[in-house]
């Protein structure tokens, strides 16, 4: 059917993303006529012409016909800033599912005026022989404050004063200026003060010369670059390999040909020292955003990329929106990172809308890991993104030896302590060395996974292959299913009474630490720890500094730092992440185990790493001990392709939320039958995993369902969410109800 009808906002601002109104689009303009485009339109009782823009196209209107005004024209012109903002925010909301208004909300940034911090200089606009002459006059009539103002102002080899040095000569009144702006005598400058917090930093001069890996990633960019041939690029390089430099040298290019580019990490504060690099590399020319800052400061960013002062943007996801007007690059560093997944309605990953961005402005997307993501591993394989390699580490620095330590062989051996006694040994000698240890406990994706203490045996589901959660009903749930069985301390393999949930935090290994080690100096850093701002970098520069020999934490210490002394990394239980209930968890599992392994002997002296865990033979673990991922994806890959996940489907999450818990699982019902309905006679339906409650059942009193959608084309599933949300917006029982989307979702329910 032909869309008839466009909704256009005429102001484009956070504040006036709500006021929309529907236009019919003329039969001249069909098809010419889409998100995003400016067009002119009859408005307000006068019908004044305005210009307005088309955020969405429909089939019915939403008012009688002879309400409805008629588009008059397409606007000439070059298409706006806004313009790409609106398609791009079509994009989210037809991919990932939400709202125009959420997902308009998503991009445009907010542009609150905030008060800038306003400083003035001011210059002398006589000559010297007139300033001296009013100087003479003003000293006879004892014009004191003003004498002593102009003679500062003479004493200037330029002839001007700052705003922070006239302070400093004290007493002189705005008013005062404003006057002898008035006469003519001098000029009053307003300078915006751009609040950046790195003013600190200076620029360096010097540069490491790239090795030859490094090179030809650089000569290959170049040219395709020069013939004008944008494309998606994965730079897999082991860590410590030189990514940075690389992007570094990529940018440069794209900059000597007039363009801007975006830099997204995971986390700023957890990356701080990438930061400080291209700070360092490419001085005022880069603008940071990242979430911590306040508004006046992120206004201030968007403002120097916006004028094009700033060419560079560093920041996470969301900086992907920044307002640069002549984009060429997107580098998108440790691309594999849960980080880059929005949790929030529309659930966008910045990859996928980095390259839908770059696409649509012309621009080339570069993805960098260590390891990287089923997902871009797989696409590079089938020739989607071009591979790149590092395989060596940019300076002398050579590999940590790894070794696995088996933890139900400690537990039968008698020891109940966190650390094994191989682990224990080398705690010893590097406190002895006077070396630095870096602990660390994954808890992500930790959701009470149970197992047998004593024969390491993971209770899972007996029809998805992943493991159980527990709840505090006393049962044992699979997320995927809906299966259930009641939880027993008896194990169904080993039968002794030793099955648990597993729960260790870095509060308890901290009080293990003071007992077995009462002279060593701990850190430890985790949510609880680093909720200030500034917190994680200044703990994390006092362990660099020396002023500790242990730091011990979550995820949130492996992340791109460089420690010369830290020789020694021990993860406490590696099985974490792995038994969490969800298909990513072995790749989960493999990332974070190779980028703390990365964190031992950056230095000149050797690094070791110890993995405990209950499971020394799963294929992530003994992966990530050989840092081979090449045999990671292989294991990997078979997996996903039996199983038919990701990136061998596509998933949709379906979450439907309500107060009251009947409505909920009415709702999901509901929207189960209608799925199944839809697809009767199908030859190849959307697979529906039965619904179920989620494992988070129930959140601030909201009541939780979910549905799991998989099938190998995406189309199949995006048709069949817009046909579900056309019937959610209008039928009587989903009035209570928040139904959600969450396509490729990264976490589980
Ligand atoms: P990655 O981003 O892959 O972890 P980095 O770019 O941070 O790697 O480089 C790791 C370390 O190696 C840094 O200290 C960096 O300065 C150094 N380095 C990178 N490339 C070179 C090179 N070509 N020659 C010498 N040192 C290098
Ligand atoms: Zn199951």
């Amino acid at each position: 059917m032909t869309k008839k009808y466009a909704d256009v906002i005429i102001d484009i601002s956070h504040e006036a993303l709500d006021k929309v109104f529907q236009y019919r689009v003329p039969f001249s303009l069909q098809g010419e006529i889409r998100p995003g485009v400016r067009v002119q339109i009859p408005f307000g009782k006068g019908n004044q012409v305005r210009e307005g823009y088309v955020i969405s196209l429909s089939e019915t209107a939403d008012y009688p016909e002879d309400l409805i005004k008629e588009i008059l024209a397409l606007s000439p012109g070059s298409v706006a800033m806004e313009s790409q903002m609106i398609r791009l925010a079509a994009f989210l909301k037809d991919r990932y599912g939400s709202s125009m208004y959420q997902a308009l909300k998503t991009v445009m940034p907010v542009k609150k005026t905030v008060a800038r911090k306003k400083k003035t200089d001011v210059t002398l606009r006589l000559t010297v022989p007139e300033a001296e002459e009013i100087l003479r006059l003003w000293e006879k009539r004892n014009y004191r404050v003003r004498s002593r103002f102009l003679a500062a102002l003479l004493q200037r080899p330029d002839h001007t004063l700052s705003g922070d040095e006239i302070k400093q000569i004290g007493s002189i009144s705005q008013k005062d200026l404003k006057k002898m702006e008035e006469q003519g005598i001098i000029t009053l400058q307003n300078r915006m003060l751009y609040r950046n917090p790195f003013s600190s930093l200076q620029k360096k001069e010097e540069r490491v010369p790239l090795n030859l890996e490094q090179s030809a990633v650089l000569e290959e960019f170049t040219g395709d670059y020069e013939a004008g041939e944008r494309k998606t690029y994965l730079l897999h390089g082991v860590t410590g390999s030189g990514k940075t430099e690389v992007y570094m040298a990529l940018i440069e290019v794209v900059l000597g040909m007039g363009k801007q580019a975006i830099v997204l990490i995971p986390e700023i504060s957890l990356t701080f020292q990438t930061v400080r690099r291209f700070y360092e590399r490419f001085g005022e020319q880069v603008a940071v955003i990242h979430s911590r800052m306040s508004q006046g400061e992120k206004s201030d960013s968007y403002m120097r990329i916006e004028q094009g002062e700033a060419n560079i943007v560093v920041g996470p996801r969301s900086a992907l929106f920044a307002p640069t007007g002549n984009l060429g690059l997107i580098v998108i560093d440790e691309e594999h990172d849960g980080a880059y997944k929005s949790d929030s309605t529309p659930k966008y990953h910045a990859r996928e809308t980095a390259i839908f961005r770059a696409g649509m402005t012309g621009a080339s997307v570069v993805l960098g890991s260590a390891t990287p993501s089923m997902e871009s591993y797989t696409r590079a394989q089938r020739g989607e993104y071009t591979l790149w390699t590092l395989k060596k580490r940019g300076g002398d620095a050579v590999l940590p030896r790894v070794s696995i330590v088996d933890l139900k062989e400690e537990f039968h051996q008698g020891n109940r302590s966190v650390f094994s006694a191989s682990l224990r040994e080398k705690i010893r000698e590097r406190l002895e060395r006077k070396e630095q240890i870096m602990l660390f406990l994954n808890r992500r994706g930790f959701a009470g996974f149970v197992s047998c203490r004593a024969c390491g045996t993971v209770i899972k589901c007996p029809h998805c292959d992943i493991s159980l959660t527990y709840h505090r009903d006393g049962t044992l749930r699979c997320h995927y299913c809906g299966f259930s069985s009641p939880y027993s301390r008896e194990c169904p393999v080993c039968r002794r009474p030793h099955v648990a949930a597993f729960g260790l935090g870095t509060e308890k290994v901290e009080t293990a630490l003071a007992e077995e080690f009462p002279g060593a100096r701990v850190l430890r850093m985790d949510m609880d720890t680093t909720r200030r701002k500034h917190s994680h970098q200044k703990m994390l520069e006092a362990f660099g500094g020396g002023q500790a020999d242990i730091l011990l934490g979550t995820q949130m210490i492996v992340k791109g730092h460089d420690y010369e002394n830290v020789t020694l990394v021990g993860i406490l239980a590696a099985d974490l992440s792995l038994h969490s209930h969800d298909f990513r968890s072995g790749e989960r599992t493999f990332q974070l185990l190779c980028q703390a392994a990365g964190r031992a002997g950056r230095g000149k002296k050797q690094g070791e790493v110890v993995i405990q865990t209950y499971s020394p033979d799963h294929y992530a673990i003994r992966t990530a001990a050989d840092q081979d991922y090449y045999r990671f994806y292989e294991e990997e890959a078979a997996y996903r392709k039996m199983l038919r996940y990701p990136p061998w489907s596509h998933m949709l999450v379906i979450l439907v939320q309500s107060g009251e818990e009947s409505q909920a699982a009415l709702a999901v019902q509901r929207i189960q039958k209608m799925i199944v309905q839809s697809q009767s006679g199908s030859q190849n339906p959307v697979s529906v995993l039965n619904p179920g409650q989620a494992s988070l059942a129930k959140l601030k009193d909201t009541y939780r369902q979910v549905i799991y959608l998989k099938h190998t084309e995406a189309e199949r599933l995006l048709d069949l969410k817009d046909r579900l949300q056309a019937v959610i917006d209008t039928h009587p029982l989903f009035a209570g109800v928040s139904v959600q989307y969450d396509f490729d979702p990264m976490n589980s329910y």
